[in-house]
């Protein structure tokens, strides 16, 4: 259904599962439940139609995960359908390249899904091998011919840079052959390693900082020459196709998270729910509360968070609120707010300690 538009506010949807863990991932998933899906999506419509009374118009959706795109349409649909939609929200589900070919890809098209983002995380075969990714080069440039042959009005490539065993010309090719899938858009992410992975438990396969700026600079600049624009350090597009989910998080906006790990934020209240799809499912089973804990940020925290946020994306901060002494390099003036260079995108959390 949809109602009148209103001030932005997202509804993210987390989908804890995955047919392979990832060396390298944290997030709230796991590869042994697949057996809980149907229980699972059950207890998010339970959920979404408990929190209906407290939903404004919705102006975007993004099925996040874990792999999402393990939902069949009906089951997406199930969800999609109850949400308060604004007219012309974004709904978005990341998508493994090995779980979606033309026939899902246009049942999630009829469920209503807007924006597809497709994890491919690097077009080289012993890169994908190195991040422990299972699917293959040959999947991901099937998958995105499928989705740009459906006619989604906005798509994404996830790419990954830095593992150990990728060179320069690996990562060059990786993101010209990105390109020659004509993504509307593209984030690319240094690796990072998260406590707890096997990624961590081998400090050899630690990515190396000089490398990735090397790497992020390059694809700055092939992504630049072909027409997207860096619009967050993470995040370029061409115009019009810009992630509007993740621009309500970077403007602070307000969300609502269902399922299982998921966070939400209404004026500066913050809260999650409980972290396994298990005791998610026996809380509502239980008629319980799914919330784990939370937190609610003063004005001077709410305040700081916003200028952090606002100085990793291209709007950038007013200039009152940052200490450019020294920054010359690392910085711009543009009108009356101070924006990030390239090089400053480097280094945009020491940036980040100069504002006040
Ligand atoms: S597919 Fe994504 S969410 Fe699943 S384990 Fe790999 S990185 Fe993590």
């Amino acid at each position: 259904m949809t109602t009148g538009a209103r001030a932005p506010f997202g509804v993210y949807v987390h989908v804890p599962f995955c047919l392979h863990r990832c060396d390298y991932c944290a997030f709230a998933t796991w590869d042994d439940r697949s057996h809980l899906i149907d229980n699972y999506v059950e207890g998010l419509v339970q959920e979404v139609r408990a929190a209906l009374g407290q939903l404004p118009a919705v102006t975007s959706v993004f099925f996040g995960g874990g792999t999402p795109s393990l939902l069949t349409p009906d089951q997406l649909r199930s969800i999609v359908e109850l949400v308060p939609l604004a007219p012309g929200a974004e709904v978005s589900v990341e998508c493994n390249p090995d779980a979606v070919d033309a026939e899902r890809l246009a049942g999630y098209h009829a469920a209503g899904v807007t924006r597809v983002s497709l994890g491919a995380q690097s077009l080289c075969t012993h890169v994908l091998a190195a991040l422990g990714r299972t699917h293959t080069v040959e999947s991901v440039v099937r998958a995105a011919s499928a989705v740009r042959a459906e006619g989604f009005d906005s798509w994404n490539l996830d790419l990954i840079y830095g593992v150990v065993g990728e060179t320069l010309d690996d990562w060059r090719s990786t993101v010209e052959r990105a390109l020659d899938l004509e993504p509307p858009h593209l984030s690319a992410y240094g690796l990072t390693v998260e406590p707890g992975t096997p990624l961590a438990e081998d400090p050899a396969r630690s990515p190396d900082d000089d490398d990735q700026a090397d790497k992020y600079v390059l694809a700055d600049s092939l992504l630049g020459a072909a027409g997207l624009v860096s619009y967050e350090i993470s995040n370029w597009s061409r115009p019009g196709h810009r992630c509007r989910h993740n621009q309500c998080y970077w403007s602070q906006g307000d969300y609502r998270g269902f399922g299982c790990a998921a966070h939400s934020h209404l004026d500066g209240r913050r809260w999650w729910n409980v972290r396994t799809p298990e005791r998610y499912l026996a809380l509502l089973d239980a008629g319980q509360p799914v919330v784990a804990a939370g937190e609610h940020l003063d004005a001077a925290q709410r305040r700081t968070e916003r200028l952090q946020l606002a100085l990793r994306t291209s709007q950038g901060v007013p200039s009152e609120t940052l200490d450019t002494t020294g920054l010359d390099d690392l910085v711009e003036r543009r009108h009356e707010r101070v924006v990030l260079t390239l090089a400053g995108r480097l280094l945009a959390n020491e940036v980040a300690t100069r504002l006040r």
